[in-house]
């Protein structure tokens, strides 16, 4: 008898799918949710690269956000941009995330 195969439910499976920068204009919707100030860099050619894609303050928290696809891949500038930032101040956070991160974001943000 064959195993059965579990199908994950079509809304998470829809909201994996997202591009880049949908997935990012979600996050910086739920930050605005959460009283975030939200900087993003429009248009980086001539910055340093590996910038994160999102700088969030608000009251004692300051957080970079890396936003990435499912099978989005970090470059190096990117890894080492949040690896200084992370090793930088205490309470200063930075990190890499994915349309599977949501709802781990949804309780880190809050
Ligand atoms: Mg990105």
């Amino acid at each position: 008898m064959p195993a059965i195969r579990r199908r994950r439910p079509a809304r998470v499976v829809r909201r994996l799918h997202v591009t880049e920068k949908d997935f990012m204009h979600q996050v910086m919707d739920l930050a605005k949710l959460y009283n975030y100030l939200i900087y993003h860099t429009h248009n980086s050619q001539r910055s340093q690269p590996g910038y994160p894609d999102l700088c969030l303050v608000r009251p004692g928290r300051l957080v970079f956000l890396e936003c990435k696809t499912e099978m989005g891949t970090l470059t190096p500038h990117q890894a080492m941009w949040l690896a200084v930032l992370n090793d930088s101040v205490p309470g200063v956070h930075a990190l890499c995330v994915r349309p599977s991160d949501w709802d781990q974001l949804v309780e880190w943000l809050r």
